[in-house]
């Protein structure tokens, strides 16, 4: 099973934990190739007013963080790809992010598309 959960969300998670994250990028269990840009995580952020990331971050709404992330991940394709490929239907790994349970984030969209690319795989969004 592949469990798309918030990395809060401890009694969601199932075997192998991993993260992507733009602030855990580069580490061992981040799956880089999924993470998203910073721009798209904090001009998303700005858009929806956090004080943190405005004047920082050009704003950029739901719609545009979508397609700027599909873009994303369809010009790291191989790695994207051989990710996805490597997923094994008997393992169960559950892929985190920050945003809690239930927000509109890249988590809702990865599950979407695994499963349109591996209808073989059970995929839950938590
Ligand atoms: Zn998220």
């Amino acid at each position: 099973m592949i469990i798309f959960a918030s990395l809060s969300d401890r009694p969601a998670h199932r075997g192998r934990v991993v993260t992507c994250c733009v602030t855990l990028q580069g580490r061992p269990d981040n799956i880089d190739c999924l993470t998203p840009t910073a721009a798209l995580v904090y001009g998303y952020k700005a858009w929806q007013g956090d004080d943190r990331f405005t004047g920082q971050y050009q704003p950029i709404s739901q719609g545009e963080y979508i397609r700027g992330y599909a873009g994303v991940l369809k010009k790291r394709g191989a790695q994207v790809r051989a990710f996805i490929d490597s997923l094994d239907p008997n393992k169960d790994i559950t892929i985190c992010c920050f945003c809690p349970p239930q927000a509109f984030c890249h988590r809702q969209l990865l599950a979407r598309w695994f499963k349109s690319y591996r209808p073989d795989l059970v995929i839950k969004l938590k």
